[in-house]
């Protein structure tokens, strides 16, 4: 192939990491195909639609592709969170303290924290993949170039069955794509996702590495503001600074939150429950009514729980971990929850798929080389990984210290946060090492930036393996400068 042809790129789901990678490898350059299996964008209109906490590295990245406008008028400022006890007192509500993002780490990591709507943000990033420019009123340039051609988008396009050495991908109504590369950002429980399990193990034993639950579902549901401000108890998270807050609640094997997202300023309502079975998902209602899993809780979850409309039920699990991201063949690669599912709603699945997206298109700013695509595909995974993995596990703390059993541990937990907010200090402040922990944690993820981190792996090693090599016309030919987004 030509080295000015654009890759042709075949991307599996039209979600979050598909459509932020599909944003950037267009930016790049290259010809994108969106195949997603769902009819609509978004997922059926019949399903609630959920919200979403998206941290600065996230929004930062969306941010520098011009789209700070249309995501803030469509999110709330997140200020930071409130803690409870789930269960409360005899005579209401139990505080433990307030945590607040500090400004000057939302001003280093030049991002916000925003609370949004789920399908507000994939509309936009999806008006953005319809070739909407990405900043300052002008499509993209590289080398001298603006993207050729749109992205197209497939819906009703289940992916079936797919063959890694041919590059080829088979749709349930039969028809078959072929790419120079296929990205499988289909999610968790994803056909690519799948396909690459079974190279880990013999196909036969592939149900045998099914994913082990952690014992909590999560049950999402969202109130009206037409509602909420009727309600003489909801009423009070309309009021500042609680309306920019996320009220955390922690419970014995349980736990809550409740945040206003989106310009219509609903709530968000998740409830982390031991009391479901259901193996369900962000596209079906649960079985249960979440008043009925709720359990023994404060006035604020009951009130929550009453008004809530119907509510979605997806199990938090420890996923398989897969031991490859990329294909044998080395054109196939999984991203975001197909590379790494992290715990449901947990508060990087969203800004950590934007990464992945971000980072690949990136990435492949560099080159147009199909010989080059396995090299590319594996740099994204070295690079990505151990970041990702840290992330996942920093998740599952998270979702552990909330739902500590009650216990040493978690007395000695409500002690820590107690004594900090008398001391007027964030509850996260504490002395604690493991806190502490957290909190410097969320520095470090808050500030990265993907697109430095592709350059980065370009400067010090791909560049280097690709010495110049002579055209047709005997003329030295390079890979494409770093010019894209
Ligand atoms: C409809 C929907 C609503 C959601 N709502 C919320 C929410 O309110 N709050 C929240 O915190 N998280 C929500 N999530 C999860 C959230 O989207 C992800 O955690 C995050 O966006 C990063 O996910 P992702 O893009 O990697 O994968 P996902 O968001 O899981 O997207 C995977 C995409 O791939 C498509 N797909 C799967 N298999 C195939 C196939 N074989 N062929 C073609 N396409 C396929 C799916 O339909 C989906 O669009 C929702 C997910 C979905 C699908």
């Amino acid at each position: 192939m030509p080295h000015n042809t654009p890759l042709k790129f075949i991307i599996i789901g039209a979600s979050t990491a598909g459509l932020v990678s599909a944003i950037a490898l267009r930016a790049s350059g290259h010809e994108v195909l969106v195949l997603e299996r769902d009819e609509e964008l978004g997922g059926s209109p019949s399903i609630p639609t959920g919200g979403v906490r998206l941290p600065p590295n996230g929004c930062k990245i969306l941010f520098d592709w011009g789209l700070e406008a249309q995501i803030r008028a469509h999110a709330i400022i997140g200020e930071g969170f409130t803690v409870y006890k789930y269960e409360g007192t005899d005579s209401g509500r139990d505080y433990l303290g307030t945590n607040r993002w500090d400004p000057e780490l939302l001003r280093e990591s030049r991002g916000d924290f925003l609370q949004i709507r789920h399908r507000d943000l994939i509309r936009i990033l999806y008006d953005t993949a319809l070739g909407k420019p990405l900043k300052n009123d002008s499509e993209p340039q590289l080398n001298g170039h603006t993207p050729s051609q749109p992205i197209t988008f497939e819906f009703a396009a289940e992916v079936v069955d797919a063959d890694f050495d041919t590059c080829s991908v088979t749709l349930k109504s039969g028809v078959v794509h072929h790419g120079d590369a296929i990205i499988g950002a289909d999610g968790a429980s994803g056909f690519v996702r799948r396909r690459l399990l079974a190279e880990d193990v013999a196909p036969l034993l592939v149900s045998g590495c099914d994913d082990e639950r952690r014992g909590l579902a999560l049950y999402a549901a969202i109130i009206p503001k037409s509602v909420a401000v009727a309600d003489e108890e909801l009423s009070k998270l309309y009021e500042y600074p609680q309306r920019n807050m996320v009220t955390f609640s922690m419970g014995s094997n349980r736990g809550a939150q409740a945040f206003l997202a989106g310009e219509d300023e609903d709530i968000v309502f998740w409830v982390y429950t031991p009391d479901a079975d259901e193996d369900g998902s962000w596209t079906q209602v649960a079985e249960k009514n979440i008043t009925d899993v709720v359990g023994p809780c404060d006035p604020l979850i009951r009130r929550l729980a009453a008004l809530a409309g119907p509510a979605t039920c997806v199990q938090i699990k420890n996923y398989y971990e897969l031991k490859s991201w990329v294909s044998k063949s080395g054109n196939a690669v999984v991203l975001g929850e197909a590379a790494h599912p992290f715990p449901v709603v947990s508060l990087h699945t969203y800004s950590v798929a934007i990464e992945d997206g971000a980072f690949i298109g990136k990435l492949f700013s560099h080159s147009r080389k199909s010989a080059r695509v396995r090299e590319f595909m594996s740099a994204f995974e070295e690079t990505r990984k151990a970041r990702c993995l840290h992330i996942d596990h920093s998740e599952k703390q998270y979702i552990d210290v909330m739902a500590l059993p009650d216990g040493p541990m978690q007395a000695t937990r409500d002690a820590a946060m107690r004594a900090n907010e008398a001391a007027g200090r964030n509850v996260m402040d504490a002395a604690d090492v493991d806190l502490q922990q957290m909190w410097d944690d969320m520095r470090m993820i808050f500030g990265y930036d993907p697109a430095d981190d592709a350059d980065d792996w370009w400067m010090s090693w791909g560049r280097l393996r690709d010495a110049p090599s002579a055209s047709k016309e005997g003329k030295l030919t390079e890979d494409i400068p770093n010019e894209s987004l």
